[in-house]
């Protein structure tokens, strides 16, 4: 796609610089989102604006950090400690994040953290506006800048504005929890283009706009009174050439890593995830926990291969996923441990993607079950790692945007562990017609939808309004 005005990106987190220095092209490190909008910012220059990841004791009276990559300018902002505890871990991470996935018991309410996350938003686009050129477009990322819009246009911004959300959209009832969910929304529509994962979301948006605001919507446009925005599903994907198995094999394997003898008879189950409540790490471990249970002839041709990243270590809530993980670790491993066999690999670590994809490949069965996810990158990933001769089976939730066009998934409902633990097992012996049919088929989704894909076409739509 031709993009003919310089891209502005605003988002929470600024990729780290070393992706945009050109040996970083095309290594799987440095992931699909960051090489797409990348590309699309060498085009016609571009600049990447959000924090710097750097919080300092006292408040923060500097401007904004800058440095050049290219054609591509990086500029970020610290934030004081207490604003990254109010703004990032409280009303971020603590509110929208739950409420968005809808997770309703968890959300807290904090008049405070909200206060702050506003201010955020003004001090953002008080800062990116002496950047802005009348014909530039400027895209906001995700969930941590929903009023970043709003405050653009309150500074005197005319020109094209574009948010994407990153996360799922809850239906209308769960995101009226939130005591501030009209101002969001009228935020929402000082945009000119809204994106989402999935029409699902989109739904879920379109009836909360018209529960909350009343405006109303003909199939492309949201219209509340002076306000329009179009709203529509653009699904993120990866870069599959990234993943994909080369001639000389993966550098990196399942096998090494765990220091494991080499036994073609052994099935390997993998699981990849931050170590977040939204992943459903708990309900996995129990789904194979039932499945020893069930097929205790499996018994030590299988293992569980379990990564999880560590994730937002300072949130109460992840502090208590983590236990509970690892308690479980520990009761299903001290069950049906025997000599020389032990279930569970867990792996509290991260990998990078290029050592992902050699995990990917090595793997008979990729669980992917979260209890809800935006998209989920790692379906598409595992799919882009396979050897087409004999690929291995993804298992996906139902309630993940991925298993909108990943029809050829094993789809399942992880809440239902009985029915997953059997879907699993059946994943486990399905003959190598099929997981090639079901493999190529994947394929062509996760190419069609790839991260270029992506990108170019929000930036099509956005220029073209
Ligand atoms: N990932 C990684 N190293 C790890 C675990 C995960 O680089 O140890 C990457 C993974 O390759 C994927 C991303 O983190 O690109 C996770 O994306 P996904 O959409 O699956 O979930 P999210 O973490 O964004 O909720």
């Amino acid at each position: 796609m031709a993009l003919n005005r310089r891209l502005i990106v605003v988002s929470n987190r600024v990729p780290p610089g070393s992706s945009f220095e050109s040996q970083g092209r095309g290594e799987a490190s440095v992931g699909g989102l960051v090489t797409a909008v990348r590309a699309a910012m060498e085009q016609s220059g571009g600049l990447w604006f959000g924090w710097s990841g750097r919080s300092t004791r006292r408040r923060v009276t500097t401007g904004p950090t800058v440095r050049l990559y290219g054609r591509i300018q990086l500029a970020t902002m610290d934030l004081s400690d207490d604003e990254v505890s109010l703004f990032y871990l409280g009303f971020s991470n603590r509110t929208l994040w739950p409420l968005l996935h809808s997770f309703p018991t968890r959300v807290v309410i904090r008049h405070d953290t909200y206060r702050a996350y506003r201010r955020i938003n003004q001090r953002f686009a008080q800062a990116l506006m002496p950047f802005l050129r009348p014909d530039d477009i400027v895209w906001v990322q995700d969930f941590h800048l929903f009023h970043l819009g709003y405050e653009l246009r309150r500074l005197g911004w005319q020109g094209k504005l574009g948010f994407f959300l990153h996360v799922p959209f809850p239906p209308a009832e769960i995101f009226s929890i939130l005591p501030w969910a009209s101002d969001t929304l009228s935020s929402l529509l000082q945009y000119d283009l809204v994106g989402l994962h999935d029409d699902r979301y989109v739904h879920n948006l379109v009836d909360t706009l018209n529960f909350k605001l009343g405006g109303e919507f003909d199939g492309e446009n949201y219209r509340y009174r002076d306000d329009t925005a179009r709203l529509g599903a653009f699904p993120i994907g990866i870069d599959p050439n990234s993943f994909k198995p080369r001639e000389e094999g993966h550098a990196h394997t399942l096998e090494n890593e765990l220091g494991l003898a080499d036994n073609p008879d052994r099935k390997l189950i993998l699981g990849v995830d931050r170590l977040d409540y939204t992943k459903g790490i708990p309900h996995r471990l129990r789904i194979f926990e039932r499945l020893l249970e069930r097929h205790p002839t499996l018994g030590s041709k299988l293992l569980y291969v379990q990564i999880s990243s560590p994730s937002r270590t300072r949130v109460p809530e992840y502090v208590q996923e983590k236990d509970q993980v690892e308690r479980l670790v520990g009761q299903i491993n001290g069950r049906f441990s025997e000599a020389g066999w032990v279930p569970i690999r867990y792996l509290y670590r991260s990998y990078a993607q290029s050592e992902l994809a050699g995990f990917y490949h090595d793997a008979d069965v990729c669980l992917v079950t979260p209890l809800r996810d935006g998209m989920n990158l790692v379906a598409k990933e595992f799919v882009a790692a396979q050897d087409t001769d004999s690929p291995g089976v993804l298992v996906l939730s139902s309630f993940t945007g991925a298993a909108s066009t990943m029809k050829d998934a094993v789809i399942v409902n992880p809440y239902d562990i009985e029915g997953t633990a059997e879907a699993t097992y059946r994943a486990l012996r399905m003959p190598a017609t099929e997981r090639r049919r079901r493999n190529r088929s994947l394929l062509s989704v996760v190419e069609r939808h790839s991260s270029q894909n992506w990108s170019d076409s929000f930036c099509a739509a956005l220029q073209e309004l």
